[in-house]
């Protein structure tokens, strides 16, 4: 499979002769304001701008949108996407939202989905711990499979958590991706993967190759490519998980 990352989880994903646009987020450098209630107020987002143009983006198969929230799906992608493009959704009331953007081939993603021959399984995560998921609201993930080939998962918007450890022990993925960045509100811990998080993906599936994305694109995010980078050297796993930049192709 080949994998490209774009920027934040905007991603592109060629597998088994398809290809997928995750989590389409093509908003101009800096032309959204930060998250309310976290840190660095100084900062607009997305901190970067794309690192290709959007038209080189969205000539995809089929996009999957892990869920609603602005940094994966947003009113730029809402308008350059053609609306006859196939769109997954996590459930109805998304793929209902979806819809009312104009979007004519929508889908909720079910327990197991086949599309093109691909089977893309829906996983559940935690965006975050405690209190502020009543905030953060309903993720999902997916895992890509198909007869001949690795196996991919992509987990979404989610910290450690036993939905993420449980998909990988039933699947066995040997691709998995995270969203790093460790993004915080004022209060409450990460919402997203923080360094002991992604450790633990890794210390969950050591054979597999764990790719970080949702990297330095947004206010909220505290986790640096360069401090992730240098803990995983520390640690002698830099081989094993991948921190690729934006616009980087990843071939597995
Ligand atoms: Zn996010």
């Amino acid at each position: 499979m080949n994998l490209r990352l774009i920027r934040n989880a905007t991603m592109v994903v060629e597998f088994a002769g398809k290809r997928f646009l995750i989590d389409p987020f093509f908003a101009e450098k800096e032309s959204m304001p930060p998250f309310p209630n976290t840190p660095n107020q100084d900062r607009a987002n997305p901190l970067v701008g794309l690192p290709i143009a959007v038209e080189d983006v969205i000539d995809v198969d089929a996009v999957i949108v892990t869920h609603l929230h602005p940094d994966h799906f947003d009113e730029a992608a809402i308008n350059a996407l053609p609306k006859e493009i196939k769109v997954f959704a996590q459930n109805e009331k998304d793929a209902g939202t979806i819809r009312e953007k104009g979007f004519l081939n929508v889908e909720e993603l079910r327990t197991t989905t086949l599309f093109e021959g691909i089977e893309l399984i829906k996983t559940s995560g935690q965006h975050g711990r405690g209190e502020i998921t009543q905030f953060t609201g309903e993720v999902s993930g997916v895992v890509f499979k198909h007869p001949d080939k690795q196996s991919l998962y992509i987990a979404g918007d989610s910290v450690w958590c036993a939905e993420v450890e449980a998909a990988i022990d039933t699947h066995q993925p040997e691709v998995i991706i995270v969203n790093g960045g460790a993004a915080h509100f004022l209060e409450g811990g990460p919402i997203t993967m923080a360094s002991e998080d992604i450790l633990a993906a890794h210390q969950a599936a050591p054979e597999a190759k764990v790719i970080v994305v949702h990297m330095e694109s947004l206010n909220h995010c505290m986790l640096s490519r360069d401090e992730l980078a240098g803990i995983l050297k520390e640690k002698k796993i830099e081989g094993n998980v991948l921190v690729p930049d934006d616009g980087e192709w990843i071939v597995v």
